[in-house]
């Protein structure tokens, strides 16, 4: 029987870096699509690959444009007839890629994401087993219909949920409240929930190349909104706010969030790692009741880091009104 193809999409990170120092330091991303697939013991077995590197990128320095023509390069692989499609990237900004695909992937075949928390080079080098498991999952009829999956160290997250909580650990993911969906275990892949996604957002034909300005800003103890009153609204296509707790500023701080709403759409998401934003707990200024009578909306269960990505999605397709984005919010913030 033949084996399903899978592409496999390399855009850096630490799962393709390599050291040319003796003492395996200063590691910089090098390795192509097919030297990463060429390392995985097995694959072979499990999957036909299409390679491709398209880019050689730290993850710091992906944006949004490189992830929208990456996506673009997922559609066309799996209208070529792959199986599913898998992307490696760097982990520092895995979380968020994930998310922007995950928005718009509007197929029912698997896109997974993986990376590596040790170069190629290391002792115990994860990247061949994440990407082993990417791999599995993406071939694997379970997966389809559940948008972009995150496979890491066993085990399988949504994307919109899954977050880098461990700045080196190999077991760097974690989806905060939900946990993940699935394991791979004994080569196999299991879902614990039944597959189903909140419908992908329709890319309007030309926006891939669109770059919206939506900056993240988040706030701290005796933030007096220095920060927010520096940014000027007509630089900018909507504004994230990572607020305290359920989503909270300083009273002063809530001054500027209100100014800047009037202006452009402002979303407040809780900057804690875990949790939603509150709707009706809390009724001083800068609590969440008060920010939303100033204009402003929460992010739900969504962190600020995929508020982000959610309100720069819409904002491609020209200014946003606030209905618009609370209604999205409202959709795409909550399981
Ligand atoms: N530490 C990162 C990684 O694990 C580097 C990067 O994100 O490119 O891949």
């Amino acid at each position: 029987m033949s084996t399903p193809t899978v592409a496999i999409g390399a855009l850096g990170g630490t799962i393709a870096s390599t050291s040319s120092a003796d003492d395996g330091s200063e590691i910089v991303p090098t390795l192509s699509a097919s030297s990463l697939a060429a390392a995985v013991p097995g694959l072979d077995a499990v999957a036909s690959v299409r390679a491709e590197t398209l880019a050689t990128l730290p993850s710091p320095s992906l944006d949004e444009p490189t992830i929208m023509r990456a996506l673009a390069w997922a559609r066309s692989a799996v209208e070529a007839g792959a199986t599913g499609v898998v992307l490696t990237q760097g982990t520092d900004t895995l979380e968020e890629s994930a998310y922007l695909l995950d928005l718009f992937w509007d197929r029912q075949e698997p896109l997974v994401v993986t990376g590596a928390m040790r170069s190629s080079q290391a002792a115990g080098a994860d990247g061949p087993a994440n990407l082993l498991t990417a791999v599995r999952c993406a071939v694997e009829t379970a997966s389809r219909e559940r948008g972009v999956l995150v496979a890491f160290d066993d085990e399988i997250h949504q994307a919109r949920w899954v977050s880098k909580t461990d700045s080196m650990s190999t077991s760097a993911f974690r989806s905060a409240v939900f946990g993940p969906i699935g394991r791979c275990v004994e080569a196999e892949v299991v879902y614990g929930v039944p597959a189903g996604r909140v419908p992908a957002l329709r890319l309007s034909r030309g926006a891939e190349s669109e770059d919206p300005r939506v900056p993240l800003v988040a706030t701290y103890l005796g933030d007096d909104g220095y920060v927010l009153d520096a940014i000027r609204s007509d630089d900018i296509d909507g504004i994230v706010i990572a607020g305290f707790g359920a989503g909270h500023v300083s009273a002063r701080m809530a001054e500027a969030v209100g100014r800047l709403a009037r202006q452009v759409p402002v979303v407040f998401a809780s900057r804690t790692g875990s949790g939603p934003t509150g709707r009706a707990m809390y009724g001083y200024p800068g609590s969440e009741i008060d920010l939303v009578a100033r204009g402003a909306v929460g992010a739900g269960w969504l962190s600020p880091v995929k508020a982000r990505l959610l309100l720069w999605a819409l904002a491609l397709r020209g200014p946003v009104a606030r209905a618009d984005v609370v209604a999205e919010f409202e959709v795409r913030g909550r399981p």
